[in-house]
């Protein structure tokens, strides 16, 4: 499978320092091998959709955001639909990060009805789940993943697929990343549990590995058996490290051919 390295810049970028980013990204992305081996998304703050959709123009760099509300539209100050995200050329949106579920409360049905409107828009929903350090030292990670998957994740209706990304809390911007075997139990378990809910579809449906991945560590985890491609979070902010992480991308993909 194609691995996706995802962007998430998280509320970091202004218009002069996005551009020189993506600049960074786009000549990288152009000129090497990566190009044929992995999809590319960048994530940037809803600010910065459109300028990103426009500068990535024709190239093989689409743009996703960060989180949409779960109505299609209405009275709901400061919040960003799924159509509009869609309206501005981006075509996939990542929901229920856990600085989502944490920082704002959303729950797994919220998340669900936020994953359902962005499919109806026609948006890549990219589900987070992941279990806080707390929840793997008491050995219950599998079971929150599941209770996560399973009510946060709508069926599926004819066409539509979405995107996974397990990102364990406590690797999360803290430079302390799972490590390969302990990835491969957690996406072994979410390949089983989408493969029984969505038969054939849940077996082609990628699952992303999110948290402190870095150049140094990136082919590691992307050999990982299930590593479908990497949730990028600081290390996307940077572009030499995210070039390098898309290069271990395409070096998996070749490994693997
Ligand atoms: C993230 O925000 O999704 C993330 C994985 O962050 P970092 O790569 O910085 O750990």
């Amino acid at each position: 499978m194609k691995k996706l390295i995802v962007g998430n810049w998280k509320m970091n970028g202004l218009r002069q320092s996005a551009a020189s980013l993506v600049d960074g990204i786009l000549t990288g992305v152009a000129g090497g091998a990566a190009r044929d081996a992995a999809d590319v998304v960048l994530c940037p703050p809803a600010t910065l959709l459109a300028a990103t959709v426009e500068q990535v123009g024709g190239s093989a760099v689409a743009v996703g955001a960060q989180d949409c509300h779960f109505a299609a539209s209405g009275a709901f100050t400061g919040d960003v639909s799924a159509e509009m995200i869609a309206d501005s050329g981006a075509r996939y949106v990542i929901l229920g990060h856990s600085e989502r579920r944490g920082g704002h409360g959303e729950s797994d049905q919220a998340v669900r009805a936020k994953v359902e409107t962005a499919l109806a828009g026609g948006l890549i929903p990219i589900v987070c789940v992941g279990e806080s350090a707390e929840q793997r030292r008491a050995g219950e990670a599998l079971e929150v993943i599941e209770h996560q998957l399973s009510a946060s994740l709508p069926d599926l209706g004819e066409g539509q697929t979405l995107v996974v990304a397990y990102e364990p809390i406590w690797a999360i911007g803290t430079g302390d990343s799972a490590t390969p075997a302990d990835v491969a139990t957690v996406h072994a378990f979410i390949r089983e549990e989408l493969a029984a809910r969505f038969e054939e579809a849940g077996s082609r449906m990628r699952i992303l590995y999110g948290g402190s991945v870095k150049p140094d560590n990136a082919a590691e985890l992307l050999a990982t058996d299930n590593v479908d491609g990497a949730l990028v979070g600081g290390a996307s902010l940077k572009p030499e490290d995210f070039l390098g992480i898309i290069a271990a991308a395409a070096g998996a993909a070749v490994a693997a051919a």
